[in-house]
């Protein structure tokens, strides 16, 4: 019973997430700068958490690169630290 239903939660997840591959390794054109929160939103949760290397696929690189621009981001007031709303 138990593991029957952890198994649907997976399948569940795997639909959300897609296939695992680094977004900057994929497409080179793409640059991680602070100053596009468009961009850096797709790497938080809408809480304003950075989202986990193994959600994103993001690899370590472009992770490091990716949190740093966030945390800037952040302290310029382009992205929240967390979000107030519920
Ligand atoms: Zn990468």
């Amino acid at each position: 019973m138990v593991n029957k239903v952890k198994a649907q939660d997976l399948q569940k997840k795997r639909v959300y997430v897609r296939k695992k591959v680094c977004k900057f390794c994929e497409d080179p054109s793409l640059q991680i700068d602070y100053k596009d929160p468009k961009l850096l939103k797709q790497f938080i949760t809408e809480r304003g958490k950075i989202m986990p290397r193994r959600m994103t696929g993001t690899c370590a690189f472009h992770q490091r690169k990716l949190r740093n621009a966030i945390k800037v981001a952040r302290i310029i007031a382009l992205l929240p630290f967390t979000t107030l709303s519920r």
